[in-house]
């Protein structure tokens, strides 16, 4: 590219930073120099007269030779060359098997778009123009997974960040001269490269879409809070293409790869046990500390250091970025689930909403200071009375507003009637849930305070599920015994498609396992398995069922998935700890869990030492 930048040359630019054999220099430098050479060419652009907006539509295919291991076979195991890793990310990588790709649910899974257009695709865009031809937004069809991306041009803002996540995540775009530049949030967890190491569901990108001729490029910076410590700049040029080449569909169809292996394994490699992550080094002959990646590793500088007697310094490790802490938006969100179901979400928790002419069923309540606000939240969705609360499970956060929306959520007339002497005033709204939330409520331990009637399920259920019929809709309460708690409930609105999971699933941190309460680690895995029996994807594990968790945001089957195999490899940890002998002191020690301690540890000391009792329980 920067031969190009200087006028020498048309030829396209050539940002190999894959290159065989001892690539490292060469590759440490190209990513500066694009850095570079990416500042000049805005500062070149500034110093023109202002350019006309550029003109993207049309057929692009890519040239392939650029980063040729990033697109076919994929790059070797244990290559972290030249990324700006942070340790977390680089044990999680260690932890990856190939054969995780095997897994049913793995099988069809879209790179996301940080990471997508490496691949053997191809490219079309257009723009869509309102009655007034001004361009609403700028479409990308990409032919890798058939995706279908879509670039808002006018100004709109982004999603709330209970909002589901997508494989191609949500853009905003503006032109800056005549460089389209795009903004993604909401993206799907992904690849950095196809040897294990992950790009978070909390990464963000910035795009340039540069067209000079018959050539596009394409450059992408990535951050990710959870898993780099530097943001991830990289490039792609694509040509025009004139004649509409190629193939632009990517049937995929999930098969039994391993017909041996129990569904719910996860493929994976113990801390230490990975035995290919150094065939890189000792086949190319690199420094088996550079091949371990980091920010260092991406400089010009890094050369010296590898030359200097005794070798390179081990990576930067530290230890991983702190937990981010839970959500932090406003008090109370509403936000349209699918199909009846709606969720509001609040700080503490969330509730589901299902409306229709019967009437109001909400899945549990919040926490009781909330209750006013979630009132009349459910009020401005409905004007019909609420008939039904479904409760989770027991904790305050999810059962708090019982008594404020058993007592004035439901109908008037009804009230007047059945609010006879004698009569139950609880029965207005009737409070759905497994016994075992009804026994402990009844029961609180010594020195909690009592649970006024009004709030307490007055219908509840003791085998393993019960039928509902409501608003047109078939309605599931599935028990999932010794999970969260021993009462846990899961709501599967059958019509809609919506499974509300309550605490087995939590977007923003590990799972909270209520010992006290009966619940059980193997209780939550059999909870996610559930989940993803029930949930079916609509195109390449994206949409189709949705699952609402208990905290966190709307999630579909591949969230759930991603979030199964990390609670069932934690738990492999754990047990073969145990295995070893080791006491709950000692698996602390060995941090079981910090590959993902910067995306989910708010809580993981109480999570590893309720995993370590409730799996030396069973024993
Ligand atoms: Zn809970």
């Amino acid at each position: 590219m920067w031969r190009k930048l200087a006028g020498q040359s048309r030829e396209p630019g050539h940002f190999a930073n894959r290159q065989p054999a001892i690539s490292q220099p060469a590759k440490v430098c190209s990513q500066k120099v694009a850095m570079r050479a990416l500042n000049l060419f805005a500062t070149a652009l500034l110093a023109v007269p202002a350019f006309g907006q550029a003109y993207l539509a049309g057929n692009w295919t890519p040239l392939r030779h650029e980063d040729q291991a990033e697109r076919g076979q994929g790059p070797e195991l244990g290559d972290y060359l030249g990324l700006p890793i942070n340790d977390a990310a680089r044990l999680r990588a260690d932890s990856w098997s190939a054969s995780r790709m095997t897994l049913p649910e793995q099988q069809c899974r879209v790179h996301s778009v940080t990471y997508i257009y490496r691949g053997p695709n191809h490219l079309r865009i257009w723009e869509e123009k309102d009655a007034l031809q001004q361009v609403v937004a700028i479409k990308n069809y990409i032919s890798t997974y058939e995706q279908t991306r879509t670039i808002w041009m006018d100004g709109r803002p982004h999603p709330s960040e209970y909002a589901p996540h997508t494989f191609m995540g949500f853009s905003t775009g503006e032109w800056q001269g005549d460089i389209l530049t795009v903004t993604t949030t909401h993206i799907k967890q992904g690849f950095v490269r196809r040897n294990g190491l992950v790009q978070s569901d909390l990464a963000t990108m910035v795009e340039h879409f540069i067209r000079h001729g018959n050539i596009l490029t394409h450059v992408s910076v990535v951050t990710d809070p959870v898993y780099t410590t530097e943001p991830l700049i990289k490039s792609e040029d694509f040509e025009l293409d004139e004649l509409d080449q190629g193939s632009w569909l990517w049937p995929c169809e999930p098969v039994e790869e391993i017909t041996n292996r129990k569904k719910t394994d996860v493929p994976h490699y113990l801390p230490g046990a990975n035995p290919y992550l150094t065939e890189f080094s000792d086949h190319f002959h690199v420094s088996q500390q550079a091949i371990r990646g980091g920010a260092e590793t991406m400089y010009p500088e890094y050369q010296a250091k590898l030359k200097a007697p005794g070798g390179p310094p081990p990576p930067a490790s530290g230890d991983p970025p702190a937990p981010r802490p839970r959500a932090a938006a406003a008090d109370i969100e509403v936000l349209p689930v699918q199909g009846n179901v709606y969720l509001i979400a609040t700080r503490s928790g969330n509730i589901t909403v299902q409306t229709g002419p019967t009437g109001v069923l909400m899945v549990d309540t919040g926490t009781a200071a909330l209750s006013e606000k979630v009132l009349a939240a459910v009020r401005k969705l409905s004007g019909k009375p609420l008939r039904y609360i479904v409760n989770t499970h027991l904790h305050p956060d999810h059962t708090g507003g019982n008594e404020t929306l058993a007592r004035y959520g439901g109908a008037e007339d009804v009230r007047n009637i059945r609010n006879t002497p004698g009569d139950l005033e609880g029965q207005i709204v009737k409070i759905l849930a497994h016994d075992n939330v009804l026994q402990r409520m009844n029961n609180p331990p010594p020195g909690q305070p009592e649970i006024p009637f009004v709030s307490q399920p007055g219908d509840t259920y003791f085998g393993a599920s019960k039928d509902l019929f409501f608003n047109g809709e078939s309605i599931q309460l599935l028990h999932q015994p010794v999970a969260h708690t021993d009462g846990d409930t899961m709501v599967y609105f059958r019509r809609s498609d919506v499974i509300s999971a309550g605490d087995i699933l939590v977007t923003d941190s590990y799972p909270v396992i209520d010992l006290s309460n009966g619940g059980g680690l193997q209780g939550i895995i059999d909870g996610l398995n559930r989940l993803l029996d029930l949930a079916i994807p609509e195109h390449h594990e994206e949409g189709g069922t949705y699952i609402i968790p208990g905290h966190g945001r709307i999630c579909d089957e591949f969230d759930v998935l991603e979030y199964r195999d990390m609670v069932t490899i934690i738990r492999d940890r754990i047990q073969d700890m145990i295995r070893k002998g080791m006491t709950l002191e000692q698996v602390k020690a060995a941090r079981p869990t910090r590959d993902y301690d910067p995306q989910y540890g708010v809580n993981r000391d109480t999570f590893v030492e309720a995993a370590y009792k409730s799996l030396t329980k069973t024993k």
